[in-house]
This record gives structure tokens, C-alpha cells and sequence, in this order.
């Protein structure tokens, strides 16, 4: 053109695709005059550009720092290409050739926008469940496949009315390619049943007829955004102890939804962590402690100082919430830990015998999505369980993958990952691969993440335990020929997942507190001190020893710990003495038996002697679900002043190659503590202080040992924000780096993520 134009390629790569990308690219070109076009293709977002060399910089800058909400952009490329001479500044059509490995975006809470059209009677979305437009609405939870575009979603059965293709056409509106579009006139329809199917009402009368059923204290099946909650009156203690009933859970707390952050601050305590993230457009549900007198039925969250807060998150829960008025349950839709449920069919055949009523929707659900849950942890948030509004987000690898890789996870919490190019994509959390149906939805889950991943494995990798559903997996894949098998043991795998959301490729010393993992010595690993990397890991430190009596059974029976801990650190005479009080002589009796004869399996878990203590304490010697004890131990805790907690004696460090932790000496104190009738508050404060000194003087030793200078928590025990946050600060006091859980759950949720991050940087697997 001889004017001084020149003419970019800019390739742009992340989450690019269905946030409202190419319009933001479009009106920003429209605004620096400039010429060419912009695509979606396989790989993200391809920009041709031409015009002055500032506006083309100012371009690129406002790829990188400006891109619309949703856009995670994670890189930026530009090549020069010759003048074209163009005239006009295009969006061109996708193309749906190559490889589909553009990511998919989370599914994402509704923008001010949209609810404010739901909210304003002129507007032709008023009251309509379905709105969204670029910034918000479901996604992960309705791409069938990749590249994302109306057909391969769910709403390919719906034909868009000329008022919403205008919307959907036009690169200045809102809702420009907003693949699930709709409107009253067009899109889905809401129904509000009885238990067997039977349509009650549609549209706004099923609305209201829904709210009237809540409102006076009836149990609904409501389907939502990932699956059915199972919803009822929050301040109504009959209904949500029926609904505890029906459901068959005996204690697991149940999240409250609220309609904003005023009504959730009327029910929990909130700092800034607590309130970014609840207001944040993820949505997880996030713990916080409750206030005292807060109107919510005591049988949402027994024993539990905190509840599980979250806002409403789509329309239809905005409109529910409006008119009940009131905090509602908003439990996932299931019996007991079965998956939760996601199709109609289901919902009705498994959740009718459970409920008053059915508000459903013709907008199909592709892949069940359970709420996520956070918590603070110090000033920072630690999510717990990574699903919806997180899941299919890509994590960055610290490093090109040398393969791809299909992780299967491990067996509680269950998740599964994809690791190629420079990312690693995982699925929503599956659930506790015990039944059927799960592990069902766990072959499915597979399926999606290679699908969106656009991978095919070249390695799977799995566990070391033989009797996990996954590893049995993993194992027929390799069978089948298709794939190699690349074993990474648990607490590898928790300190990697850290590591993975780090991107930090340097030896680390890793602080593996957790429940129980396979170790490649047949005994069942914990509380690990591990020197390691994606390439591997030495064991130098660990927890001592001890029997774990009855296996399964000793993880829903704190007591059977407490007495093999309290065998170890006071004897046989009192093991039995506090048997007798927790369990009955005769039951207390054949535990130290098991434990005498050297017939139980063995452990060094960190989990398991939090049960025990939590149990000599006097909280729970049963449990009815994982981890219970340690949780009301930890809660206890918090309601005393780190520095009012009782100093006990620190467990001590046996230096015999590796370092053998023994806290039998503090046990031998919470015994003595537990005769005396000390005030339990103060003796859960002072095993927590006592635990995390213990880490922090043997992970610095360790460290300066080793000449390491950063360390990285993990295992589900790090889910325990007073112990997190001792052991952090300790440790940074000493003057090292200390890598915690951020996005990445600390429990077994995380494991795929690790085992996909070192199978896919390792250099070979292990022998
Ligand atoms: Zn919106
Ligand atoms: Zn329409
Ligand atoms: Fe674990």
C-alpha cells in the first residue's frame, strides 16, 4: 500500500475459544483502523492484521492484558507476512480442520448483564432460567466436542429465533457466537413434576410452583448447571433433617446457596479471601466460619463451626432464591456417595423416591459437574475439590511433554488428567470409585478430558495400590496394548501435583501428610518426607510405623488407632484402659490383640494419628465419613489462639538414614490430658502446635541437610488450615520456600494432576 502498513500473523493460544474472543479482537481492530481478519481454528485464535506498526503493537498488547473475563490467553505470537492490501477488518467462520486441542472454558456464573434483563420486565429475557450471553453461562458441562461451536453442544437441538441469530450474528453484540443463546421464544423450557415424571407446570408456573413447594418446607430435585442439587429451606430443621434422612447421610455437612453476599455474610464470618471467591465468577462453595445465631438449621452442618457457602450461580437459582426468600440446601443431587445425577431419566429414577417435586429443563447436561469447594487457608484461598468453574482449565507444565499422557487418579475423590504439549487438562472430581455407577462415570469422564485434550495417550498413569478400581484400569489399558504403564506412588504424586501448580522443576523437599497411600515396602505411607521432583523421589523422613488395625475399618473407627498410638506411647495396661471407655472391653481387647500379634497391616500415616488424637480428645471413636475426627480436631482448635494452645512435648526425630518421626510422647501427653479432664479445645490447639513443630524442625533439618531451599505441602491433611498455616510460617521463618495448594486440591482430587505431571516430564519410567 506504500503508506508505511505492515501486515501481522498473531497466533493466540489458551482459553480463547467461546469467551467472547473474536468480537473483543474485531471491535479492537475496528478501533485502531486497522485491516484483515480473525479466526478460531483448532489451536486457538489466528489474527491477520494490517496497518501501522503502533497500532499493530497496541494490538498485541491488548491480546495479551486486555482480553475479555473468561479468556485465559497463554500466549501471543506475532509473525510479519507481506501486505495484503486489505480494506476491511473480517470475522471469519471457524475451522473445524486439525487438531482440536483448542481449550473449552469453564462453565461460568451469570454476568451483571444478563441478570439484569432476567430482572427487568420490558426486557425479552425477563424471568427466563436460560440467559447467557459470551461472559457467562455453561460450557464444560455442554460441549459434546471440540472446537466448540452450537452444533457440538447441547443446545443443538435448539433453533435460534430471528431476535437471538441477530444477537448471535452481529460482532457488536454481546451474545456474537454465544453458543448457547436462547430466549423464551427459542431455547429451553422449564417443567416442574412430581417424583414419577408427571408435568405439573411449565415456565414461570413451574417457578412458582417450585418456590411455593420450598417455601413450605417440601424436598425438590432441582437440575442445574453440572447435575441435580437436592434442595430445601436452610432455616427449616424438620425439612433438612428429612432431607438428611431420605438422603442417607448421617453428618456430612450440606452447602447453603444464598442469593448474594450480603445474605451470605448474614450467615458466615468472611474476610477478603472469602468474599473475592464466593463473588468470584467460579463459584466454588467456600467454608466459612458461621455466625453465631446465623439462620440455618442446626442438621445442615452438625458439629461444624463452619458452613459451605455458595451464591447462586444461574439464573434459575436466582429466581428460586428470589422468591423463597430464604437461604436454601443445595446438596448434590445422589443417595448417599453415588455420582451425582445429571440426565432426567436418572434423576427421576434415582432422586423420586427422595423428593417432593422435580424443576427440570429440556437443555440436556453433557457431563456431570459437582459444585467446587474452597477455603481459606492464612490469605490465600486452597480449593478442595476442583469441578465446576474450574474444570476443563488448563494448567501449564513446567515443561514441554515428552508424551501424552492419560492419568487415572487414584480411588477417593477421584479425578482424571490429560498431560500434552505444554498443559495438563483434568476432569471434575468423580467421586470415591467404589460403585458401579461411579466408576461407570469415571470411564466416561476419561472419554470427555481425552476428548477436549484432543489426546491420545502414549503412557497411563496410575497408582501403585493393586486393589484401586483406577490401577486395575490403567492395567487393562496397558493389556490392550495401546499404552504403556507409567506407576507413580501416591505421595510422589501429592508432592508433584504441588509442584504442577507451580510449574517449579527443581528438587523439592515435599511434606506429605495424608491419609493412606501405597508404598512400595507393602506398608501404607502418610507422613512423608520426601526429596523430589517430576523425575522421581528418595524418602528421607517419615512418621513412625504402627499398626493399623482392621484396615477399612480403622478409617471409619478412629479408636482403633488411638489405641495402637496409645499402646506405643503409655502400654498395653492403659491402651486397654482407654479401649475400654471408647469401644468396650471385649472389642478393645481383640483390636490389641491384631495389634500384639503383628498381624495388621502397617502405616506411617499423618491422618491416622490426627483420628487417633482426635479420638483420645474424645471427639468421635466412629465416623461416618472420611476424615471426620481430624475435621472436628481441627475446628476445636481454631477456637483457641495459636499461642494460648498448651506446648507438649515435640514429637521426636530418630536420625537413622532417613528421619523417623515418633510423636509418642505427645500422645503419652493427651492421654495424661485426657485423665486430668483438660478442656479439649485446648488440647486439639496444642497437638496442632505440637505436629507442626515437629514438621517444621525435620523439614529444615532435611532441607539444610539436603541443600534444598524450597518445600512443598501436600496430602489431605494440608486441607487443615491451622496445620497448613503453622507449618507454612514455621518453615518460612527458617528462612525457606514453602509451596502450598492454591488451585490444585491437596487431597487425592489432586493426584491425577501429579501423576500426569511426572509422567509427562520424566524421563522414563520407574523400574
Ligand atoms: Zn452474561
Ligand atoms: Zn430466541
Ligand atoms: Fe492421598
Amino acid at each position: 500500500m506504500g503508506d508505511g502498513s505492515v501486515r501481522r500473523r498473531i497466533r493466540v493460544t489458551g482459553t480463547v475459544q467461546g469467551v467472547g474472543f473474536r468480537p473483543f479482537v474485531y471491535r479492537r481492530a475496528l478501533e485502531l483502523g486497522l485491516n484483515g481478519f480473525v479466526r478460531n481454528d483448532a489451536a486457538g485464535v489466528l489474527v491477520e492484521a494490517e496497518g501501522p506498526p503502533g497500532a499493530l503493537d497496541e494490538l498485541e498488547r491488548a491480546l495479551r492484558h486486555d482480553a475479555p473475563p473468561l479468556a485465559r490467553v497463554s500466549g501471543v505470537e506475532a509473525t510479519a507476512v507481506a501486505p495484503e492490501g486489505s480494506t476491511v477488518f473480517l470475522i471469519v467462520a471457524s475451522d473445524a480442520g486439525g487438531r482440536a486441542d483448542a481449550p473449552v472454558s469453564i462453565d461460568t456464573a451469570t454476568c451483571a448483564e444478563c441478570l439484569a434483563e432476567v430482572d427487568d420486565p420490558t426486557d425479552r429475557r425477563w424471568r427466563y432460567p436460560f440467559t447467557n450471553c459470551t461472559n457467562c453461562g455453561p460450557r464444560y458441562t455442554i460441549v459434546e466436542r471440540v472446537p466448540y461451536d452450537r452444533p457440538a453442544t447441547t443446545m443443538a437441538g435448539f433453533t435460534m429465533c430471528a431476535a437471538c441469530q441477530r444477537e448471535y450474528d452481529d460482532p457488536a453484540d454481546r451474545r456474537f457466537h454465544a453458543q448457547p443463546n436462547a430466549c423464551p421464544a427459542c431455547g429451553p423450557t422449564l417443567r416442574y413434576c412430581d417424583p414419577t415424571g408427571a408435568l405439573l407446570a411449565k415456565a414461570d408456573e413451574a417457578l412458582d410452583a417450585a418456590a411455593a413447594a420450598l417455601a413450605g418446607g417440601g424436598i425438590l430435585a432441582v437440575k442445574g448447571i453440572g447435575g441435580f442439587h437436592l434442595a430445601v429451606d436452610a432455616t427449616a430443621e424438620a425439612a433438612v433433617g428429612e432431607l438428611r434422612r431420605r438422603k442417607a447421610r448421617d453428618d456430612k455437612p450440606f452447602a447453603v446457596m444464598v442469593a448474594d453476599l450480603a445474605a451470605a455474610a448474614e450467615l458466615g464470618r468472611l474476610g477478603p479471601v472469602a468474599r473475592d471467591a464466593l463473588v468470584s465468577p467460579r463459584r466454588p462453595i467456600v467454608l466459612a466460619p458461621r455466625r453465631a445465631g446465623a439462620p440455618v438449621a442446626a442438621s445442615v452442618a452438625p458439629g461444624l463451626p463452619e458452613l459451605g457457602l455458595m451464591l447462586a450461580y444461574s439464573p434459575l437459582h436466582h429466581l428460586l432464591l428470589a422468591r423463597v426468600g430464604r437461604p436454601l440446601v443445595m446438596t448434590s443431587g445422589n443417595r448417599s456417595d453415588e455420582p451425582i445425577a445429571h440426565t432426567d431419566d436418572d434423576a427421576f429414577e434415582r432422586l423420586g423416591p427422595l423428593v417432593d417435586g422435580v424443576l427440570t429443563h429440556d437443555r440436556p447436561i453433557h457431563i456431570r459437574c459437582d459444585d467446587s469447594v474452597a477455603r481459606a487457608h492464612g490469605d490465600a484461598l486452597t480449593v478442595l475439590r476442583r469441578s465446576r468453574g474450574y474444570a476443563p482449565e488448563p494448567l501449564a507444565l513446567a515443561g514441554p511433554a515428552r508424551r501424552a499422557v492419560l492419568a487415572v487418579g487414584a480411588e477417593l475423590k477421584s479425578t482424571v488428567a490429560v498431560a500434552s504439549g505444554r498443559a495438563i487438562v483434568a476432569s471434575h472430581h468423580i467421586g470415591d470409585l467404589e460403585h458401579l455407577a461411579t466408576y461407570r462415570s469415571f470411564l466416561q469422564a476419561i472419554d470427555h478430558v481425552c476428548h477436549l485434550g484432543a489426546v491420545v495417550p502414549d503412557v497411563v498413569a496410575h497408582d501403585l495400590h493393586p486393589e484401586y478400581l483406577s490401577t486395575k484400569l490403567a492395567l487393562d489399558l496397558v493389556a490392550g496394548g495401546d499404552v504403556e504403564a507409567w506407576p507413580v506412588q501416591h505421595h510422589h504424586a501429592h508432592v508433584a501435583s504441588c509442584l504442577a501448580e507451580h510449574a517449579h522443576l527443581e528438587p523439592v523437599l515435599g511434606l506429605a501428610f495424608d491419609g493412606l497411600g501405597y508404598g512400595p515396602d507393602g506398608t501404607l505411607w502418610g507422613g512423608e518426607f520426601l526429596v523430589a521432583d517430576f523425575e522421581g523421589y528418595e524418602r528421607v523422613g517419615h512418621l513412625e510405623a504402627v499398626a493399623l488395625p482392621g484396615g477399612a475399618a480403622a478409617v471409619r473407627e478412629p479408636w482403633r488407632m488411638a489405641l495402637t498410638w496409645a499402646r506405643r506411647a503409655a502400654g498395653a495396661e492403659a491402651a486397654l484402659a482407654l479401649g475400654r471407655e471408647l469401644a468396650g472391653e471385649e472389642r478393645a481387647a481383640a483390636v490389641l490383640d491384631l495389634v500384639e500379634r503383628g498381624r495388621a497391616l502397617r502405616t506411617t500415616s499423618m491422618g491416622r494419628l490426627f483420628d487417633a488424637l482426635a479420638a483420645i480428645v474424645g471427639l468421635h471413636p466412629r465416623v461416618t465419613y472420611e476424615a471426620q475426627a481430624a475435621i472436628e480436631l481441627e475446628a476445636l482448635a481454631r477456637t483457641v489462639a495459636p499461642e494460648d494452645a498448651p506446648r507438649y512435648p515435640v514429637p521426636a526425630a530418630r536420625r537413622d538414614g532417613t528421619f523417623v518421626v515418633d510423636p509418642a510422647p505427645l500422645v503419652a501427653a493427651v492421654l495424661d490430658e485426657r485423665r486430668a479432664g483438660t478442656a479439649p479445645a485446648l488440647v486439639a490447639a496444642g497437638c496442632h502446635q505440637a505436629i507442626a513443630s515437629a514438621a517444621v524442625s525435620v523439614g529444615a533439618e532435611l532441607a539444610a541437610r539436603r541443600g534444598l531451599n524450597t518445600v512443598a505441602l501436600s496430602g489431605g491433611v494440608f486441607q487443615n488450615a491451622r496445620l497448613s498455616t503453622l507449618v507454612a510460617d514455621g518453615l518460612r521463618a527458617q528462612g525457606l520456600r514453602v509451596l502450598v495448594h492454591r488451585l490444585v486440591p491437596p487431597n487425592d482430587g489432586g493426584i491425577s494432576i501429579g501423576q500426569a505431571a511426572v509422567a509427562a516430564l520424566g524421563r522414563r519410567p520407574p523400574a
